[in-house]
């Protein structure tokens, strides 16, 4: 028998403003009619993507899969310049779904290239959003962990930028470490608002209960961050994709009050379905009998409309959509989030 009573969802969870309004803009599209895609997964969450494919949208791997005609949603994590020309060039219709917060770091970018920096880019290489960073900055330097910051060279002029949900403390770090190798270092700091606040829910959350759950993709560094930050904060944490990963009781060992946490592409609803898994699992007599209402109440404490995994009811069309070339298209019903 458990020892759990109370399980607690942090605040300020779900998707990101970003992820959301990008699944938003392709069931707009879908629901309108349209042949519908997205470049690349819109959410690295499978549950989602198969929700998608059921209204009809496709998540395509490059643009030559998409046919004439048909509407590519571009993700929140943008892309190329040269794929947008592409896309465009191939007569598709490119909904635009980069993250309000990217674009800023696009154009960051092209301010600074044109001002002649060396640019360094702290971000992970291989990640969609700094793939498409460097189509704004080619020459950038993308660095990570810190036994990479060696290779930057020394240089005049400097300028240091940073991938939207790399840590705060790493660039802070970074940016230290720069001021050594450079006569002038410009700091544009494109740490998004929303990965700050997750953090510091986080740690708020850690730092009040026995034990944390961050539920994420293994790969998502956000959410691998967010289980950092509770071994920091000195409370035993387990990071888990989903529900099923949570299957031993022990885990738990003497914990009575339980965090959850989630990465900005972790859909609300699975939050609420490991706390429910939680309560059953390593719950009091008590709790376990009631377990699905009080994960339901769990998530009632914290769920604003914020953070849900989308605003367009299925089968509506009800988002103003940014176009590939900046405009909006208003779609009556409704506004767009903004903001971090
Ligand atoms: S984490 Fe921030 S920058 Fe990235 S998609 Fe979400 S809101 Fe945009």
């Amino acid at each position: 028998m458990g020892q759990v009573r109370d399980v607690v969802i942090t605040r300020r969870t779900g998707f990101c403003y970003g992820v959301r309004e990008a699944i938003d803009y392709a069931k707009t599209a879908a629901a309108e009619g349209k042949t519908t895609h997205t470049l690349g997964q819109v959410v690295h969450n499978e549950g989602v993507i198969e929700q998608l494919e059921a209204q009809g949208i496709r998540t395509v791997g490059t643009l030559d899969e998409v046919q004439e005609g048909s509407a590519v949603v571009i993700r929140a994590h943008g892309v190329t310049p040269e794929v947008m020309d592409r896309a465009r060039s191939r007569g598709l219709e490119v909904i635009d779904g980069t993250c309000t917060w990217v674009i800023q770091e696009q154009r960051a970018l092209e301010s600074l290239v044109a001002d002649g920096y060396t640019i360094v880019l702290l971000g992970t290489p291989k990640h969609p959003e700094v793939v498409g960073l460097l189509g704004f900055a080619p020459d950038a330097i993308v660095v990570d962990e810190e036994e990479d910051w060696a290779r930057i060279p020394r240089t005049k002029r400097m300028a240091l930028i940073s991938q939207s949900t790399q840590p705060p403390w790493k660039f802070e770090r970074l940016a230290a470490y720069l001021v050594s190798r450079c006569h002038e270092l410009k700091i544009v700091n494109t740490i998004c608002p929303v990965t700050i606040r997750r953090q510091q829910d986080t740690m708020e959350a850690a730092a009040g209960v026995d034990f944390m759950v961050v539920v994420g993709g293994r790969s998502s560094a956000n959410t691998k961050e967010l289980t950092r930050l509770c071994q920091i904060a000195g409370t035993p944490v387990l990071q888990v994709e989903s529900a099923e990963d949570l299957t031993d009781a022990n885990a738990f060992g003497d914990a009575q009050v339980v965090g959850v946490t989630g990465g900005t592409s972790t859909p609300i609803e699975d939050l609420q379905v490991v706390t429910q898994r939680i309560y059953e699992l390593a719950g009091t007599r008590e709790v376990r009998a009631n377990a699905a209402e009080l994960a339901a109440s769990s998530l009632g404490r914290v769920a604003g409309s914020t953070y849900r995994t989308s605003s367009v009811p299925s089968g509506t069309s009800t988002v103003p959509r940014r176009t590939a070339a900046g405009t909006t298209t208003n779609v009556p019903g409704s506004a767009t989030t903004a903001g971090g």
